[in-house]
């Protein structure tokens, strides 16, 4: 990334003045009450250094409590995730509650007219001259009617009920399948990972349901960044996660695990069968040569590396992993852009040594 030379001098003023008014107040320099003196040291947001003003009152002296409440008050929001399911949830039981009301209202108005029905039949066992039939007909035909129109408001209060209620229920599923996707690559993200594994699992240890793991990190993704930018980094990123779905099939699961850092749960496969998904993976990322949009440079190829293991019995979640982890690890070793299965001899010497 490139930075000027009046950039970093200008960032790092802020930095030391964040770390003084800190270290003044005796605060330990965590990240978030770095970020917040951070902020005010920038200036860069007046709502924040005012409301900071305030509170630091004639002394000027920062406490623990000050930082804490307007790091809540400006940073401490909840995502717009979850206040997305907030809302729709609220307006859930918004909806269920108006459905109640106008089931309640529809319960009272039968009531009424089943206990106008009873008094008619009692009346009609008693004798009545011709004026008195009349006037009880009149009165449960106006009734039949009142009955009839608190049905219909009834089915249509229902009706709109029921379709908000489908929206809300879509929106609801929206969101919660955004929680389980990360949000540069649009890819299942490291919670949905951790769940299908702990699925596969089980099904191995119930029913010995075999399935492998791949474990993947992008070589040299560090300098990659140094040389072409953070940004032109994440659509790297993007890249590799493309790359990696449109390889892998059906009931495979892959995800970003973290970072430059990629996984994939190959149900029903064994370790030949991963390393051939692995390779196939592999080359693919290779084969793309990567161009800058904007400038159409040239920034060559990128590669992974990948470790691939089998579950095996009697082992945790844990363990598995962590094979995985150092299969992917040999491959480094070994020279990256490479494939190591932990049935490979590299990889079994990588263990006596
Ligand atoms: P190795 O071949 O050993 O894996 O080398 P490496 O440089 O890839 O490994 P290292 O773990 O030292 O660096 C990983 C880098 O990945 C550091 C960080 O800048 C970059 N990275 C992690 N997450 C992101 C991200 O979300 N976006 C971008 N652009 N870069 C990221
Ligand atoms: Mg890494
Ligand atoms: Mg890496």
């Amino acid at each position: 990334m490139l930075v000027s030379e009046h950039d970093y001098q200008r960032t790092l003023e802020y930095s030391f003045s964040a770390l003084g008014m800190l270290k003044r107040a005796k605060i330990p320099p965590y990240p978030h009450f770095y970020e917040l003196c951070y902020t005010y040291a920038s200036g860069i947001n007046e709502q924040l250094n005012e409301r900071l003003n305030m509170l630091l009152g004639k002394d000027n002296a920062l406490s623990m409590e000050n930082v804490l409440q307007v790091y809540r008050e400006f940073f401490d929001n909840p995502s717009d995730l979850e206040s997305q399911l907030t809302n729709v949830s609220q307006e859930m039981s918004y909806k269920i509650d108006a459905v109640n009301r106008a089931m309640d209202e529809a319960i009272d108005t039968a009531e009424g007219y089943s206990g106008s029905l009873e008094g008619a039949a009692n009346k009609l066992n008693t004798k009545l001259d011709e004026a008195a039939l009349q006037k009880l007909a009149a009165k449960l035909l106006a009734e039949t009617k009142q009955m009839q129109e608190a049905n219909q408001n009834l089915e249509e209060k229902l009706k709109v009920s029921k379709q908000d209620i489908s929206s809300l229920k879509r929106d609801l599923d929206t969101a919660r399948r955004e929680t389980m996707l990360d949000a540069l690559t649009k890819i299942p993200n490291r919670k949905s990972f951790d769940q299908r594994l702990k699925q596969e699992f089980e099904a191995y240890e119930q029913h010995g349901k075999q399935f492998s793991l791949l474990m993947m990190d992008i070589d040299h993704f560090k300098a990659f960044n140094d040389n072409y930018g953070h940004q032109t980094g994440d659509q790297v990123l993007r890249l590799v996660a493309m790359t990696l779905k449109s390889n892998i099939k059906g009931r495979d699961h892959a995800a970003r695990y973290g970072g430059e850092e990629f996984a994939a749960i190959l149900p029903d496969t064994d370790i030949r069968g991963a390393r051939q998904i692995a390779d196939k993976i592999r080359k693919a990322v290779h084969a793309k040569e990567l161009l800058k949009r904007s400038t159409n440079q040239k920034l060559g190829r990128i590669t992974i590396s990948i470790g691939a293991a089998q579950v095996h019995r009697d082992e945790s979640i844990h363990e598995l992993i962590e094979r995985a982890d150092e299969c992917l690890y040999t491959a480094k070793r070994e020279g990256r852009n490479r494939v190591v299965c932990e049935t490979d001899e590299v990889f079994r010497n990588s263990k006596v040594a």
